[in-house]
């Protein structure tokens, strides 16, 4: 028999390292999770066949590790991880293999749990043992996911979308979490994918949809005039053909104008599926409703197809606003983006903007909106009606 193939992972956040374990567990691997090097590196054995490694963490950070590990003459693969772009995964890529390591693959957080299960079964056999069964840990989230939409565990927070011109608030960005009783606060990427795969997404799209236009009535900038909200949605739940239907009418329970309603579909999915979604997609924007494509740039969307999807605004993925202050090409490519979204006549988000000079950036090329932690993060509703009000206030100044 072969031996059960060893994962670890070595990622400062432990809901990171869980979601890890529990998938590769799930797929019949062992795997252990640590969130610092010392317990790393004891955990390390040489049957350690893949780790899974977060290149920032607080004390001894993946570069460093990537130093220790080659000196121990590490053999496993190693797939990298991190929030920080690519730029920056691929220059330790490099590193790494000066170093003599072996770099299997990588990983760009916000990971999605098929992404990460697909690099698994790449780089990973599962044991022979045809009775491998999924990990309990694994069966006990998504009982919980359940149970969380029966309880209404699911909260919304909300982050402000600016007008780079003039400074004002236009609209909110809905970002659901579980809020969960003993764990606290997950974030999305922890729970979309299980949802999409157990079939509970279209209700979380609702959960948040109605939350949103229940809470967006109390969000002002002044000018009297409603803010826009946007809900993500995930491609699934727009292969429902009363989508439209279901969504103008929680719109007009909460008197919210469907015109100020913006449903983000990311770029990758929605290509995928263009040819079954077009229809809706053209129905949501008969009945007024505004589409977004999100995270631009990290999917192939050809010119072609782009011409045909019915969007109103492109939202620039935050890897490239991220990297473009010292990356000529992903300065090419935001520069590019905001071109051809109005050339096609659509509006263009830089999303994740963190610092003034990336606003500043964003503003020379003609970007319209602005989102991101420089301006804030996303809040709890009666959070973003306070940060609403002091916001306000500077701008008037
Ligand atoms: P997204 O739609 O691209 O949402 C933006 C994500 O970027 C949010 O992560 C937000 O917190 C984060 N972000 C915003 N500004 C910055 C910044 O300046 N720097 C950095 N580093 N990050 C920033 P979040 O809330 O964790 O959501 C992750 C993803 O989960 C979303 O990505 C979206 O695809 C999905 N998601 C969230 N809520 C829902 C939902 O209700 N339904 C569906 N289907 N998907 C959702
Ligand atoms: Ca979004
Ligand atoms: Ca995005």
């Amino acid at each position: 028999m072969t031996a059960k193939q060893r994962i670890l992972v070595v990622d400062d956040e432990i809901d990171v390292g869980e979601f890890v374990s529990d998938a590769a567990q799930a797929m019949g691997f062992e795997c252990t999770a640590t969130t610092d090097a010392k317990t790393f590196l004891d955990q390390l054995t040489p049957d350690t066949t893949l780790i899974l490694l977060d290149l920032i963490m607080p004390e001894t950070d993946g570069v460093e590790l990537l130093r220790m590990l080659s000196q121990q003459k590490c053999k496993a693969g190693i797939v990298l991880m991190s929030g920080v772009g690519k730029r920056v995964l691929e220059t330790a890529e490099q590193l790494a293999q000066v170093l003599g390591l072996s770099i299997v693959g990588r990983l760009q957080k916000p990971f999605r749990l098929a992404e990460l299960e697909e690099m698994l079964a790449r780089n990973a056999e599962p044991a022979t043992s045809p009775i491998v069964q999924p990990g309990a840990q694994f069966i006990t989230h998504n009982e919980q996911l359940r149970r969380a939409v029966e309880r209404n565990e699911f909260v919304v927070h909300y982050q402000p979308l600016i007008d780079i011109a003039t400074g004002r608030v236009t609209g909110v960005e809905a970002l659901a979490r579980w809020q969960h009783p003993e764990r606290g606060l997950i974030f999305p990427d922890y729970f979309i994918g299980r949802m999409e795969e157990l079939g509970l997404i279209d209700e979380l799209g609702w959960i948040v949809a109605n939350r949103g236009m229940s809470d967006v009535e109390q969000f002002e900038n002044g000018d009297g005039k409603a803010l826009m909200l946007s809900v993500n949605a995930s491609v699934y739940s727009l292969h429902d053909l009363k989508f439209p239907d279901v969504l103008v009418s929680i719109a007009e329970k909460h008197g919210v104008s469907p015109g100020d309603v913006t449903i983000e579909i990311t770029e990758t999915r929605l290509i995928k599926e263009l040819a079954r979604t077009l229809d809706i997609l053209t129905r949501l924007r008969i009945k007024q409703v505004k589409l977004s494509i999100d995270d631009f740039g990290t999917g192939y969307a050809m010119m072609q197809q782009l011409k045909i999807i019915p969007a109103t605004e492109l939202k620039i993925d935050k890897s490239f606003i991220q990297e473009m202050s010292g990356n000529d090409r992903d300065r090419i490519m935001v520069q590019k983006t905001i071109e051809i979204g109005h050339e096609l006549g659509m509006q263009v988000i830089g999303e994740g903007v963190e610092t003034q000079e990336q606003l500043d950036i964003l503003r020379e090329k003609g970007c319209d909106i602005a989102q991101g932690f420089f301006f804030s993060r996303p809040l709890p509703a009666q959070e973003m009606v306070s940060w609403l009000k002091t916001y306000r206030s500077q701008l008037v100044h």
